[in-house]
């Protein structure tokens, strides 16, 4: 069903050159402009429903919403579609506020919920009453829903269908004064049982609910289901194009009917359908992941490895590239599936840019080089950032005693290894060029210490800088390292398509249960005991790293946020 594009990082680059720069939404909306309508405004709005934390496909469509209200100097406002009071929750307002303010998104004064119409859309659903456009019926949920029918045949019509006027507005009323338990009523717009368009065999407008409301506490007993309450607040907000996800296709001639019971003047909002982004080796229904919140398999709603906006932040995203790679994605009319390698590839080229070069060894072993002396310490100078020129230099201690990474040191290496091995020389980032003389082992056959000796004339900004060697390790000094904890994720799904699944097993059967590896041994360059939490850097030959909120003064914490692209083979001076 779904084509998933491969895109390799190559390929992510050609994409972002080719595309054009009028989508098909834009299209539709430079032609309603030479129209004249709506006198000449756009106005578009994200509606989310406060069920959970917003994630990368949310911020897709924020910034689809907010980009178009920018681009056309039109306005853009927070919706909350808050018209299910049993799922929803303030905890979840409060982060959707937090998350699209982070993205850039500027509601300024228009934040709004659906519960802010609760009244007019009451008014409103008396009015079609009295039009003989709604009615009361009494039958059960599950007869209504098999009275339906099925698309192919026309469906069975309500014995309440033809109630009078009177009757519905008194039982309405009722309804609405909380006479009645859940479920007995509900109130039904009267449109066409036969309409080969499900959603028009007189779809529900209003059912009890004996619930407490966020906002509107125990005020309603009765709540206006997603259809009608959506075009309603839309027409309500002045909206102009309400953009939605290609499910909503097939309710759109019920968002027309809708707004057509109301409609007094040339003003009328319109939607419009794309394709919801999708991500391979993730997740993005809802549901599932509050069950992956819930159920403990990811340790909240923000764990760096969720594909919520929150999750993304914590793990070292920057609205910067969440909006880089919306626009490389693109707006498309099919469903498709996007390589999550693009978003990983979008935060790479904009850490590469602004994030810090700092020394951390993730798993040290300890080097000592026999011809320094004992006591000296050198403040040796090294590049803040390469890519950024504004970026500037800082010092860094280098002594006797250092710790190097031990993937960096092999006692009997394959041909075409360049890091250091017996009798092999190697470059000191920013330092010295030594030779391993020597090294000792512990009872169990591990390397414990390393010993070399250095070329003092081999420093690095200095006359002997330019003699060559292959390999160049970065390293700190034992003295002056600082201790950290660095958490180094992995994807959560094992498979590009988590929902593929056999007869009788769910999603979860394909979370890779090494998604997180915690390493608690790391030791970073001594500046990196003021980092904060939110901080970005690149830990040189690794990846890009950022601090934690956990962080406290007396731990260090770093997230991974995303390797290093070949990293190894990299390894500049
Ligand atoms: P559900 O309705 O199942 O709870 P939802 O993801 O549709 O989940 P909403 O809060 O209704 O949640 O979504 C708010 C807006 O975000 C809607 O306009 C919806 O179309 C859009 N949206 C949701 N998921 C995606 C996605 N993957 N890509 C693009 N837009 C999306
Ligand atoms: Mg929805």
């Amino acid at each position: 069903m779904h084509t998933l594009f491969m895109l390799t990082e190559e390929k992510n680059q050609e994409n972002l050159e080719t595309r054009s720069s009028v989508n098909f939404i834009e299209a539709i909306i430079n032609e309603d402009l030479r129209l004249g309508k709506n006198n000449s405004r756009v106005h578009t709005r994200f509606p989310p429903e406060p069920n959970g934390y917003l994630h990368i496909g949310h911020a897709k469509s924020i910034l689809l919403n907010y980009g178009i209200a920018c681009k056309y100097n039109g306005k853009f406002n927070l919706r909350f579609d808050d018209t299910n009071p049993i799922k929803e929750e303030q905890e979840y307002v409060d982060s959707i506020m937090e998350d699209v303010r982070w993205l850039g998104a500027d509601w300024e004064d228009r934040l709004f919920y659906a519960s802010d119409y609760f009244d007019q859309l009451y008014d409103w659903a008396e009015k079609m009453i009295l039009d003989g456009k709604a009615y009361v019926d009494d039958q059960s949920a599950e007869v209504i829903a098999e009275q339906r029918g099925v698309p192919t045949a026309p469906g069975i019509e309500s014995p309440y269908r033809n109630r009078l006027p009177e009757e519905n507005l008194d039982l309405f009323r009722r309804m609405k004064a909380g006479e009645f338990q859940n479920g007995e009523r509900v109130l039904r717009a009267k449109i066409d049982m036969a309409s080969p368009n499900m959603h028009m065999r007189d779809p529900v407008m209003y059912r009890i609910l004996h619930a407490y409301h966020h906002r509107t506490g125990n005020q309603w007993c009765i709540y206006p289901m997603y259809d009608w309450a959506h075009g309603e607040s839309d027409y309500l907000e002045g909206i102009t194009h309400s953009i939605c996800t290609l499910e909503f296709e097939v309710h759109r001639p019920l968002y027309d009917w809708f707004v057509d019971q109301i409609q007094e003047t040339d003003y009328r909002p319109r939607q419009i359908e794309f394709a919801r982004l999708n991500l391979s080796y993730t997740i993005m229904s809802k549901r599932k992941l509050l069950e992956l919140v819930k159920e403990g398999y990811v340790n909240g709603w923000d764990d760096p490895r969720m594909p919520t906006i929150s999750g993304l932040r914590r793990r070292g995203y920057t609205p910067e590239a969440i909006k880089v790679f919306a626009e490389k994605v693109g707006v498309a009319k099919r469903d498709n599936v996007i390589d999550v390698s693009l978003l990983e590839f979008s935060i790479r080229e904009n850490l590469n840019k602004t994030a810090k070069r700092v020394m951390a060894v993730l798993n040290p072993v300890k080097l000592t080089i026999t011809n320094y002396p004992q006591d000296l310490t050198e403040d040796l100078i090294t590049e803040n950032n390469p890519e950024d020129p504004d970026a500037g230099m800082r010092t860094i201690p280098f002594s006797k005693e250092l710790f190097i990474e031990r993937d960096d040191f092999m006692i009997s290496p394959p041909k075409k290894y360049f890091r250091l091995s017996p009798g092999k020389e190697v470059r000191l980032k920013s330092a010295y060029i030594i030779k391993c003389n020597d090294y000792r082992l512990d009872e169990r056959g591990e390397v414990v210490e390393i010993f070399c000796t250095y070329d003092p004339e081999s420093k690095s900004g200095g006359a002997g800088s330019n003699r060559k060697v292959k390999g160049t390790l970065h390293w700190v000094t034992v003295a002056h390292a600082i201790d950290a904890e660095v958490r180094l994720f992995d994807r959560l799904f094992k498979v590009e398509n988590p929902e593929d699944v056999a007869e009788g097993e769910d999603y979860k059967t394909n979370i890779n249960p090494d998604s997180l590896k915690v390493l608690n041994q790391c030791k970073l360059e001594p500046i990196m005991a003021n980092a904060i939490p939110g901080e970005k850097f690149q830990f040189q030959r690794i990846g890009y790293f950022t601090v934690d909120p956990d962080t406290t003064p007396d731990k260090l914490i770093f997230n991974r946020t995303v390797p290093l692209k070949d990293s190894w083979s990299k390894s500049a001076l």
